[in-house]
This record gives C-alpha cells, structure tokens and sequence, in this order.
C-alpha cells in the first residue's frame, strides 16, 4: 500500500491531505494519481465512495499550484447534479484551505447574487470551478467566461451525465476549451455511449477500474445509530451475547482502541488491543493469542485493519464507520468464510452516517439500522443527506487533523492522521470537515 508521500505533492496538496485527516490512499487514488501526475488523460471506472474526488482533486492542485502564474480559469469540473457539485466543492474547499487555491461552485438555482458571484469568478478567473453543465452553458452563452488558459477538464460522474441528457451541452462545453488540456473522466459504468463520449474528448486516455467486491452473502451485517456516548455501553450490550468466539472491534483512532480496551479489560472480558504505540513483537503476541483463540476480542485501530491478516472470525464491530468503502468490505470479509456465517455491525454517529451511505451505495444494498437496545435511549436518526459538520485541528478534537507539519523527525515528513506528529498548528482557523 503506498503512502500519499510517493505522489511527489508539493507542500499546499500535503497540507490538505492532513486537513482532510486522510492517512492512506484508496486504491482509485493509488492507481489514478500517478498517471495524472505524469500529465495523461485519464478515464477511471470507480463508483461514488472509492475516493474518487481526492483521486481527481490532489494532483490537479499539485499542477496549479506548480503553475502559479496563469490567469482566467485553471481547472473545471463538470458534475451532473447540485448535490454532487456541493459536495466536491466542501471536498475542494477543505483541501485548498491552506494552499491559497480558489474554489468556486457554479450550479444555478441561487438567486441573482449567487449567479454575480459566478460571473465574477468565470470572467476573472477562479483555480478550480466545478460546476453543472446547464448552469455553465447558461454562463458561456453570455460570452464573458475565461477558459483560455484551463489546463484541466474532469468529468465526474460521467454515466450519470450522459443519463441525464447532457451529452449535447457537455460537447458544447468542451468545444470553448483549449486543446491542450489533460482530461479526466470518472464513470461507476462503461457503456458504449460512455466509450464514445471518452473518444471525442480524451486523447490516448489511460484507464483505470476499481473492482467491486461484495460481502458474501452469509454475512449478516447490522447498524446502530449512536451518539459517541452511547458508542461504549452500546458494545457492552453487544458483548453480552457470548455466542461470538472470535471477535474484532475496529475504531479510527488510537485513543479510542485504548479506551475501548480498557473498558472491555475492566469488564473481565477476554480482550486485547493492537495499535501503533505497541512495539511489532507485542503486536504479533497479542495477534498470536488471537489466532490460538486464547483471546477472544481483539481491538484494532483502522491502521492496522488490514494488515491483520486473520479469518474465521464470527464478529467483526465497527465502532467508527471505516474511512472508505473498499475497507469495510474488506473488513467483513474476515468474516462468515466458506459455509460458516458471520455478523457484521457497525456503529454510526451522525458525522459518519454520508459516508456509510457511500458504503451501501458501493455494496448495492442498505444495510438494517437497528434501534438501540431500551436503556440506553435514543440515538440520532439515520439522515445521510443532513450535513454535519465537526470541526478539527484545534482543542479536543483528540488526534483527529491537528498539526501542520509533522514535527519531531521524520526527514520532514509529516504523519498522517496524527498518530505520532505532534507539530504546530496551523494558522488562523481550521476548516470544517466536508461530509460527502
Ligand atoms: P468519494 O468517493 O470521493 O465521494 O469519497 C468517499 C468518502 O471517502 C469521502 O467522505 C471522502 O472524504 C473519504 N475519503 C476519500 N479518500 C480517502 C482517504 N484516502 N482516506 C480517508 N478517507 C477518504
């Protein structure tokens, strides 16, 4: 697995991967990002929740900002709905936060002030634009857009714009852009249409396709939608059913797996954790006990999930809903192997709830939400649309994002997702976290 050091990003891109508390790529992003780096067109095959939009994202804004010196337009975004293009835009925003890059959304339905605000950063010229085709057209039939410097064209969600019926204003768009573009085009699917569109606009493109994989079927797999303080008695509750043998609890953070530990220790269960802080020796100890089944719950960071090479295993929780989809795939799968049948559950809080929807989305079905057991009363309704937002970086956000550069050694390397880094902060406020 490689690590977002081996892009060669320049300094403003690595910034926003930190902001964004993103610790390794996806493999769309390990696969995709050199190619783009190298300059080529690129067609990816991935569906919503890969990690696509970082994959298209990171080295565009590598390119401009080794590019400091153009002027109109710099890069374009064409995406098929509003919600989408909100949502690449918070994913924009959040990593260009530090670099000094423009971001600007252009999507219609605002009111005429919103469409000055458009006008303004299409004539004088924003980094990066993302915007719907219809509402961009509207733009350039008034002749005042800049694109003759725009060095990249992304279409995201291709197959979805081709459904909606823009294949006509797309090529009205792409017939105002300079030649001498690199292009990029995501698409879940690869009909011919798809095919053809990618012949008129790509030039001699690389392709990429992400396989999907799909838990087996004898997986059953369940989630609670909890707040944060019922995370811990709701897993007690869980636990008391002593039906499982071999158990994993996944959490994101260090802090959380030692918690968890603790707590699971204090109760006279049968558990140990593994995390960064622990030397390789004790960690292929406690593994050891685990696959002897002389443990019987192991706790894991995310870090760790899928180095840990175990099957058979007849629970797997995930106390955080893992940071992408191919994880959590990837993670159910040690479970429910050949005939045997396993259980699945996740705990979801209500920053997590878009991105386990990004989940199900990927694996092609909704996954049941449990309602939480009496006494520990309501948990957050399951509302993926709603937008919630936690910030970072600063006070207690535990080694969530936080420090800038990663301090302390390294060869001036930063670490990712906080887990040894303890640099200074950032200037001025941090960015919110975008959901998507
Ligand atoms: P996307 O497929 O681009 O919509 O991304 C789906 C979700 O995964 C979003 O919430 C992203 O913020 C998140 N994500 C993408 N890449 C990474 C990564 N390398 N590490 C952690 N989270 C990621």
């Amino acid at each position: 697995m490689s690590s977002f050091y081996d892009f060669g990003f320049n300094d403003g891109v690595l910034d926003g991967i930190e902001a964004m508390n993103f610790d390794k790529p996806t493999p769309i992003q390990e696969q995709t990002i050199p190619l783009t780096m190298s300059g080529r067109d690129v067609i990816g095959c991935a569906q919503t929740g890969t990690g696509k939009t970082a994959a298209y994202l990171l080295p565009i804004m590598h390119h401009l900002l080794e590019n400091p010196n153009r002027t109109g337009v710099g890069a374009l975004i064409l995406s098929p709905t509003r919600e989408l293009a909100l949502q690449i835009d918070q994913a924009a925003t959040g990593f260009c936060y530090f670099s000094g890059l423009g971001t600007r959304a252009v999507y219609g339905g605002g009111d005429a002030v919103s469409f000055e605000n458009e006008k303004k950063a299409l004539t004088k010229g924003a980094d990066i634009i993302i915007a719907t085709p219809g509402r961009l057209l509207a733009h350039l039939n008034l002749g005042y857009v800049n694109f003759s410097n725009l060095q990249h064209l992304i279409l995201d969600e291709a197959d979805r714009m081709l459904d909606m019926g823009f294949f006509d204003d797309i090529m009205r768009i792409v017939k105002g852009l300079p030649e001498n573009r690199q292009t990029l085009m995501f698409s879940a699917t690869m009909p011919p249409r798809i095919r053809q569109l990618a012949s008129k606009i790509l030039k001699n493109p690389a392709q990429v396709n992400i396989a999907i994989s799909k838990p087996a079927e004898g997986i059953v797999q369940q989630a609670y939608c909890t707040y944060d303080t019922q995370k811990i008695p709701l897993l007690v509750n869980l636990l008391a059913n002593d039906q499982h043998v071999s158990i994993i609890i996944f959490s994101s953070t260090k802090i959380k797996v030692k918690e968890i530990e603790r707590e699971l220790k204090r109760l006279k269960y049968s558990a140990a954790a593994i995390h960064s802080d622990l030397e390789q020796n004790e960690r292929e100890e406690v593994l050891r006990s685990f696959r002897n089944r002389n443990l019987r719950m192991l706790v894991a960071t995310d870090v760790l999930s899928r180095g840990i090479d175990i099957e058979n295993i007849s629970l797997v929780i995930n106390f955080d809903v893992p940071g992408d989809a191919e994880d959590y795939v990837h993670r159910v799968g040690r479970t429910a192997r050949a005939e045997s049948t396993g259980m699945a559950i996740t705990l979801i809080n209500e920053f997590d709830m878009s991105r386990f929807a990004s989940i199900e989305k990927l694996i092609g079905y909704e996954i049941p939400k449990l309602p939480l057991p009496g006494d520990l009363g309501e948990g957050p309704a399951y509302n993926p649309a709603a937008k919630h937002f936690r910030s970072f970086g600063h006070g207690k956000g535990g080694n969530k994002g936080g420090g800038n550069k990663g301090g302390g050694g390294g060869g001036g390397k930063r670490r990712f997702n906080g887990r040894k880094g303890k640099g200074g902060s950032h200037q001025g406020k941090a960015p919110q976290q975008p959901k998507s």
